[in-house]
């Protein structure tokens, strides 16, 4: 008992919190930190409280909260937890996500249980208590834990996290909890200054609550001048170190982390967690950020999609691109192209111009026929193509039309009444009634098969990687689609369940079942993204030399 309990870790927790208003990038903060803590060494994991209702974000539309983040235990999770995977380079769970849904589901669920009887269920002790609670689910196992706090200090909602965070504070003493502001401090044109204020109302808001942050990070346009900084130092009751700039960086998120450390962020934040400093290694991040900054090459890959206005819809495909950018040394501009406006007309005029696609995830019959008409285009022009999730289901689709005639071939999603439904619900997805919490999701292990794109890709046998669906390839038209050409390259490990398919003939056609941006990291990016973008180039680089020929015989001619 005695060396068990002598091999937990004194844990340390970090809160953040967002002032003045929204989309700052506390995610991308709290990644940053938590990155450049386990480059010092310490074990670090990082938790997002979310102050709404709702359970998780399963059932909300992208356009609400952007990209839904699936985790290898299969809960549906913020997109934060997204940044927090790839900048820690670890997977999480769902113990990383909490809502208020969730808090008040357990709370309620113990009252009716009777394990509070005699009591009035109140917001203060027990909706915070059941907070405290989950806050500490990583106690022992982590050197830092991370806690980012979802909303804006001053929201309603966010109100019993953040009277958890103070007691928790208090309970623990400073040396062991520390809290962050992340806030604005807005450069206003006509004066050509820096504003201070919000950020005093913000830090006053905070205080009001009893929370008296530790750090200070100012997002700001241009750098803060000493004036400012020790304006703000004074009002926040911080001492001028702890305001660190967190200025807007200009090519890439990935550089954040190292824009932090020239505060000495980390410096900061072991010195008053009483921690010792370790030596920080951040060479393979600062080669990796190079690689984006000044790539040699350029491609542009077409995100085909219907939640194209919002660009956080397709978050993780979008940081995929950029990882596997990286590592083939190119710069990877998404264009995204919203389905609904592609037709069999003008899909070469809307593709023109792109050097790959990949048709995105997607729920719905709205802009179905847009993809599958960009999907034709480009299996007949050998174009590259990657289809994740319903891009392997319209990619399915369009293949059975097309090559193998079946005219009204169809997903059951989409069409109740055709007999060629090659896309289909999974035996039990046919029981289901609830929405929340009831797609195949999470990851499951999938079997590569030899001398395939997906196995030269991953150069393994056998993987694993995330879903989030109801339907799949139909088994009753699978050898149809095989005689035809399509190749089933990766399977369920019982062979039931058609993972990935692939076309000969083609330079890259390739489609997922599963989610593989959900596992690209930076620094090592994912395999199929890494491969999809080599054949893009390859094909751009083999045209501009077609092209370059060409010019030259031109010019001999016109010699
Ligand atoms: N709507 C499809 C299904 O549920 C595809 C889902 C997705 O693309 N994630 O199977």
């Amino acid at each position: 008992m005695a060396s068990k309990a002598h091999k937990l870790k004194q844990t340390k927790y970090i809160f953040i919190t967002g002032g003045v208003l929204s989309s700052l990038g506390k995610g991308i903060a709290s990644a940053s930190i938590g990155l450049l803590l386990k480059q010092r060494g310490y074990k670090t994991t990082i938790m997002k409280l979310d102050p709404y209702i709702n359970v998780d974000p399963g059932t909300m539309n992208p356009f609400q909260h952007g990209e839904v983040y699936v985790t290898d235990d299969g809960a549906e999770t913020d997109l934060d937890l997204g940044h927090y995977e790839r900048f820690l380079g670890e997977s999480l769970n769902k113990t990383n996500n909490t809502t208020t849904g969730q808090v008040y589901y357990e709370v309620i669920r113990k009252e009716r249980r009777g394990l509070y009887l005699g009591k009035t269920v109140q917001v203060i002790p027990h909706i915070t208590d059941e907070i405290k609670k989950r806050i500490l689910t990583h106690e022992g196992q982590f050197d830092f834990v991370i806690c980012e706090i979802g909303g804006t200090v001053g929201d309603i909602e966010s109100l019993p996290f953040l009277e958890a965070i103070r007691q928790f504070t208090l309970e623990r003493g400073v040396q062991n909890a520390l809290n962050i502001l992340l806030t604005y401090v807005p450069y206003i044109k006509s004066s050509g200054e820096l504003k201070t204020k919000p950020t005093q109302h913000s830090f006053k808001t905070l205080m009001e609550y009893g929370i008296q942050p530790d750090i200070l990070i100012c997002r700001t346009e241009t750098k803060l001048s000493k004036e400012e900084r020790s304006k703000i130092a004074l009002f926040c009751n911080v001492s001028e170190e702890a305001v660190i700039d967190g200025l807007d960086v200009e090519n890439t998120i990935y550089e954040v982390p190292l824009l932090y450390e020239k505060s000495s962020m980390t410096e900061l934040i072991l010195k008053k967690l009483r921690m010792p400093l370790n030596h920080l290694n951040l060479k393979t991040w600062s080669n990796f950020v190079h690689r984006i900054k000044h790539p040699k090459n350029e491609v542009t890959v077409g995100l085909i999609g219907k939640y194209t206005k919002y660009r956080d819809s397709y978050k993780s495909i979008i940081e995929a691109f950029i990882h596997a950018g990286s590592i083939n040394n190119t710069r990877v501009n998404v264009e995204l192209k919203n389905s609904e406006d592609i037709t069999g007309e003008n899909v070469a005029e809307v593709l023109q111009g792109l050097d790959g696609i990949l048709v995105g995830p997607g729920f719905g019959s709205r802009g179905i026929e847009g993809k599958i008409a960009s999907i034709k285009y480009v299996r007949e022009n050998k174009i590259p193509f990657f289809g994740i999730c319903l891009g392997l289901q319209c990619a399915v689709i369009e293949f059975a039309r097309n090559v193998c005639n079946l005219t009204d071939a169809n997903s059951y999603e989409f069409d109740k009444i055709t007999k060629n439904t090659v896309i289909d619900l999974m035996e039990e997805q046919k029981k289901i009634k609830n929405k929340g919490g009831t797609m195949r999701l999470g990851a499951y292990p999938c079997i590569l098969i030899n001398s395939t794109k997906a196995h030269d890709a991953y150069k393994q046998d056998s993987i694993s990687e995330r879903h989030r669906h109801r339907y799949e390839v139909n088994n009753n038209f699978r050898e149809l689609l095989q005689q035809n050409g399509m190749i089933m390259s990766g399977l369920s490990p019982d062979q039931k369940l058609v993972e990935i398919i692939e076309l000969k003939n083609h330079p890259w056609f390739l489609g997922t079942q599963f989610h593989p941006e959900l596992k690209s990291r930076a620094v090592t990016g994912q395999p199929l993204f890494i491969s999809f973008i080599k054949s893009v180039l390859k094909r751009k680089k083999s045209r501009n030399s077609r092209n370059n020929g060409n010019k030259k015989e031109q010019i001999t001619v016109i010699n």
